[in-house]
């Protein structure tokens, strides 16, 4: 597979840059809409564009996130809060998450989740096993008495594709893929306590969107907003904030009527099993025979 490695270089150092400003930040007392906002808009300023919306996933909520249009949820003192930062550039996507962590109850977490990220890569290299990678996270995060979310798992990456298809766990199972030349991959651990269920669910709030098909549906209005959404978007995941300049409750009625016609799809927020505090970290990296390029470094 042909991919533009200058494009991915430039994704990934506009990552990096906006999750290190917000891993440095104080976030209590600031509301999701301005973080969201704010890391949205350093990456426009430098020259890349969201791949999607801003994750601002607090506490319990694992990922999936995002600010609504006029969203008042605030951090507290006492919060943990996932930041996780996507950016495009002509469709190479680099994809980062950072924990910011306001109760020292939980620093651990995310020494944890960081820990067997580093671990991860220092894997993986061309002909790693997914599997391999997967093992390594678990044990590193077990060696802290804590537990891996078995159902949330890194992914390959493709031009305009987050999840292009193979999964990366962050746990040890049967039978996986090896890592490939010229392939972009995520690796993302997740960590929850000791006594988490280690399993995510769909919780109630669904506020990420994406584009499925262009299927026409005879309606013109929605096949216009459908062309907007391709225009604007592509396939890739969206979020109600950046119709702002649209008619917002026009957008909100297109939205839940294209939900319907299974033309859009909604991506639930995912919560922790026993409603337990969870920690993400992530890198993007293009495995090579020595190692790997881990682009958001
Ligand atoms: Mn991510
Ligand atoms: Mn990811």
């Amino acid at each position: 597979m042909l991919i533009s490695i200058d494009d991915y270089i430039k994704a990934g150092r506009i990552a990096a840059e906006v999750r290190e400003h917000m891993r440095k930040r104080y976030h209590v007392g600031r509301t999701l809409l301005e973080i969201c906002e704010e890391a949205e808009s350093m990456i426009r300023a430098r020259g890349g564009e969201p791949a999607f919306p801003c994750n601002v996933s607090l506490n319990e909520v694992a990922a999936h996130y995002t600010a609504e249009p006029d969203d008042s949820i605030e951090v507290r003192d006492g919060d943990i809060l996932k930041i996780d930062i996507g950016v495009h550039v002509n469709g190479s996507i680099a994809d980062t998450a950072v924990t910011v962590c306001y109760n020292p109850s939980y620093s651990m977490l995310v020494e944890a989740a960081e820990h067997a990220l580093r671990e991860a890569v220092r894997v993986a290299r061309v002909g790693t096993k997914a599997s391999d990678i997967g093992r390594v996270i678990e044990h590193t995060i077990r060696s802290y008495g804590l537990k891996p979310i078995q159902n949330l798992s890194g992914h390959s990456i493709a031009s305009y594709t987050i999840h292009a298809g193979k999964s990366i766990p962050n746990i040890w199972t049967i039978g996986s893929f090896a890592l490939q030349q010229g392939e972009v991959y995520a690796i993302e651990p997740f960590v929850t306590t000791g006594d988490g269920s280690g399993v995510v669910y769909n919780g109630d709030v669904s506020n990420i969107y994406s584009l499925v098909t262009k299927k026409r549906t005879g309606d013109k209005d929605a096949d216009e907003f459908i062309n907007m959404l391709w225009d604007r978007f592509r396939t890739l995941p969206f979020a109600l904030r950046w119709l702002r300049d649209k008619d917002l409750r026009h957008a909100r009625d297109m939205l839940a009527f294209l939900l319907k016609k299974k033309i859009v799809r909604a991506y639930p927020v995912l919560v922790e099993g026993n409603e337990r505090y969870v920690a993400q970290a992530e890198h993007t990296m293009i495995p090579t025979n020595e190692g790997t390029l881990v682009i958001t470094a």
